[in-house]
């Protein structure tokens, strides 16, 4: 007996020979099962991503078994590890170079706030240069963790409506960032 689990349609109307839906559904829905992810992997937590891509954890199966190290063919960003603040402008350049729609998550305590590394030399949290949608907690965390980060990522990615990005709080919060 198989085990695989198909994708649910989105909510919609149904008769013989038709099926009716909301754009912003179908388009989340395709978004949200197809997240490429760039691993941007510095130290220790990058590990545990090695291991959620191997066959035991299989992030494949969520649809993001394609890693992508170039930002142009990205949609999740994925900080791992210890980013020093020399290294901050790397990261968000990276993300500027992310075509929108482009998600972020912190993966480890590093990542979200320093960590173990509250010190001159390491940004305290990558949300002071670029914003963040999900945070994932552990130092490090385990490849369950990160799995569920993804599948967070996942709902934030199928609710979002395909406006989001022209809204004027989207563009305040860019500006935040000085990112036009
Ligand atoms: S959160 Fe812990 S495991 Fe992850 S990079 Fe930092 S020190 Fe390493």
């Amino acid at each position: 007996m198989s085990n695989i689990k198909m994708v649910e349609a989105p909510e919609g109307v149904e008769g013989s020979g038709f099926f009716a839906t909301q754009f912003d559904k179908v388009v989340g829905m395709a978004r949200s099962n197809s997240l490429w992810p760039l691993p941007f992997a510095t130290s220790c937590c990058g590990i545990e991503f090695m291991a959620t891509m191997g066959s035991h954890y299989d992030l494949a199966r969520f649809g993001s078994e394609r890693p992508s190290f170039s930002p142009r063919q990205a949609d999740m960003l994925m900080v791992m590890g210890t980013i020093a603040k020399k290294m901050g402008p790397i990261v968000k350049q990276v993300y500027l170079q992310m075509a929108e729609p482009r998600w972020v998550i912190a993966v480890g305590a590093c990542a979200c706030s320093g960590g173990i590394f509250d010190t001159y030399s390491v940004l305290q949290g990558i949300d002071r240069i670029i914003p963040v949608d999900v945070y994932v907690a552990g130092c490090p965390p385990r490849p369950e963790q990160i799995l569920d980060g993804v599948l967070q990522l996942q709902e934030i990615a199928r609710n979002e409506s395909i406006r989001r990005r022209n809204l004027p709080e989207y563009q305040a919060l860019m500006e935040s960032y000085a990112i036009q």
